[in-house]
């Protein structure tokens, strides 16, 4: 049977929130439980928003909560480096074959721009690009050219992409009319996160992607570029929200609980031990190390809707 290769592929653009801790920690159990690969990836794409110190921070905190890793960050792999920043030579192999077989065009529509002409506006707030510059000729990008920096969109086909999800089931989106165009290299010449993230999970082989639930929106685009790009696309995991104890979503205040205080407040075997509970997985949110949850971790344990910490957990 195939190895399984999963991987916490954090943003450090500041401290972990209990959310990314819930992703660390079921990505990381369901790994362990299964024999397999686990992988820290460092997202930092905008190296302004994510400095270094912040993932060096998020090693240490994974550390504290008593999760390891076989490749990535600091430990370093066979795909060289594990930081979205070092890799961008590697985006630009893959970016160049999608412009080679003519997939790519620049947009020099604003932001402002986009608001405007852009419909419709998805539930989630994103919205689907309206194809402005899909077709401009080679003389009308030579004279926007003078004015201002394009972006990289990707021309999508008329196309619907279905999967099957691990906790969220059967899910199904039209690339045309559900997601658009999108971006594959900011106007800056940073590359996007979507085209990162297929390239990463697909060189580093990986087989499951576990990650929060408002990351599902971007799946189906990434199933197709796995695909336009010769990888097997991995199966993905969407974990549910984390709501409080009464079931209403985490205030702002609760929300903004960083590690950084939580280390202050709780042990690793107690903030292991509510989210344990949370999941599922254990039935009293009595302190656990990670390393006990291994034996027992079970996605069908995972409850169909949202999880809830536990009383008194704030
Ligand atoms: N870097 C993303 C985040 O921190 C996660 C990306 C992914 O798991 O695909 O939200």
């Amino acid at each position: 049977m195939k190895q399984v290769i999963g991987r916490f592929a954090p943003s450090p653009s500041g401290r972990m929130h209990l959310g990314n801790v819930l992703c660390a920690l079921l990505s990381w159990l369901s790994v362990r439980s299964q024999n397999g690969s686990y992988i820290l990836r460092i997202e930092d794409l905008d190296p302004e928003r994510c400095p270094r110190d912040y993932a060096d921070l998020i090693e240490d905190d994974l550390h504290w909560l008593g999760l390891d890793w076989d490749a990535g960050a600091s430990k370093g792999g066979v795909d060289g480096s594990y930081y979205q920043s070092e890799r961008t030579a590697i985006y630009g192999i893959y970016f160049d074959q999608l412009s080679e077989e003519g997939y790519l065009y620049p947009c020099f529509c604003s932001r402002a721009a986009l608001h405007a002409a852009s419909a419709p506006h998805l539930s989630d707030g994103r919205v689907i690009y309206a194809g402005t510059c899909r077709n401009l000729t080679p003389e009308q990008i030579a004279e926007k050219r003078k004015q201002r920096g394009a972006a990289i969109r990707i021309r999508v086909p008329d196309k619907t992409i279905s999967f099957t999800d691990g906790l969220q089931g059967a899910c199904e989106e039209s690339l045309r009319t559900e997601c658009g165009d999108f971006i594959l290299r900011r106007s800056d010449g940073v590359f996007a996160y979507q085209l990162a993230v297929v390239v990463d999970d697909g060189r580093e082989g990986v087989t499951e992607v576990v990650r929060g639930r408002d990351l599902l929106g971007s799946t189906a685009r990434q199933i197709w570029l796995h695909r336009l790009l010769g990888f097997t696309p991995p199966q993905f995991i969407h974990i549910p929200l984390l709501n409080d104890t009464n079931g209403r979503r985490l205030s702002k205040r609760d929300a903004d609980l960083d590690l950084g205080i939580l280390r202050k407040r709780f042990t690793p075997a107690e903030l292991t031990g509510a989210l344990a509970y949370a999941a599922g997985l254990t039935p009293t949110p009595m302190p656990v190390r990670a390393e006990e949850l291994i034996s027992v971790f079970s996605w069908d344990k995972l409850p169909a809707g949202d999880l809830c910490l536990p009383e008194g957990f704030f």
